[in-house]
């Protein structure tokens, strides 16, 4: 079989998760003794509880260490959430978090390395995650060991604090001004993701990771309406039909 970052033909491909099972697990609240729940980006299938995340065979062993180092910054990132230094606005509210002790190429290399996990995952609930024809440059970008950050593919970063930010959904794709962009739910951190040749606007560019810059984090109290309408019926319709995700 072959690996579907190198391409090179080994005995056996590792089970790699897609989100990193840490991440999954801290993201649990401490009185929850549930799975996480995750959210199917199509309304028709069930919701499904995972004590750990999604696993798939999609990568050889050395590529799969290779994810180490940006799932470690991601984790990291999401462990000290609470030490985000705010950034206030022009009336003094503030609407961003810097995170300075987080290392902004290596939590893109995380991300991207993420997306293309998806990418490449069989699994129904990264049914949405299909890079076409940038799949091959992303491919090479995280398979080389340079930086990953400048490509191209921009990510801003949202955080949302507690429980209601835990919940994850599927990732999916959707369009910011026309310029298409991927949604990557972790517990409590969401990416997007730029997966196009245009540049994303003005705001989102102003947040953006940037290369030996702290990363910045857009700060939401709660999720937006249409994030909620989109969660909320589907826990509400699914709710009493979770089944455990097949490993
Ligand atoms: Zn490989």
């Amino acid at each position: 079989m072959r690996c579907g970052l190198c391409h090179q033909v080994v005995d056996k491909l590792l089970k790699s998760h897609i989100v990193p099972e840490a991440m999954m697990l801290h993201g649990r609240p401490n009185d929850c003794d549930k799975a996480m729940l995750i959210l199917p980006s199509d309304d028709g299938k069930h919701a499904k509880r995972s004590p750990t995340g999604i696993y798939s065979p999609i990568v050889c062993a050395q590529c799969e260490a290779s994810f180490q180092r940006g799932d470690d910054e991601l984790l990291r990132l999401l462990r000290t959430l609470a030490e985000g230094a705010p950034v206030a606005s022009e009336n003094g509210r503030a609407l961003a978090k810097e995170y300075p002790h987080i290392d902004s190429s290596v939590l893109h290399r995380g991300i991207l390395t993420t997306l293309f996990r998806a990418h490449l995952s069989p699994h129904e609930a990264f049914n949405r995650v299909d890079l076409g024809p940038y799949a091959e440059a992303i491919r090479q970008l995280v398979s080389g060991q340079g930086p990953t950050i400048g490509a191209g593919f921009d990510v801003v970063l949202r955080v949302i604090e507690g429980q209601v930010g835990a919940i994850t959904h599927s990732p999916f794709r959707e369009r910011w001004n026309s310029v298409n962009a991927y949604r990557l739910y972790f517990p409590n951190i969401t990416a997007y993701v730029k997966v196009d040749r245009r540049q994303f606007g003005e705001l989102f560019d102003s947040v953006r990771l940037r290369p030996n810059v702290a990363p910045l984090a857009i700060i939401k109290e709660t999720l937006s309406p249409s994030e909620l309408r989109l969660l909320g019926t589907l826990v509400a319709k699914h709710e009493q039909a979770l089944e455990r995700v097949a490993k």
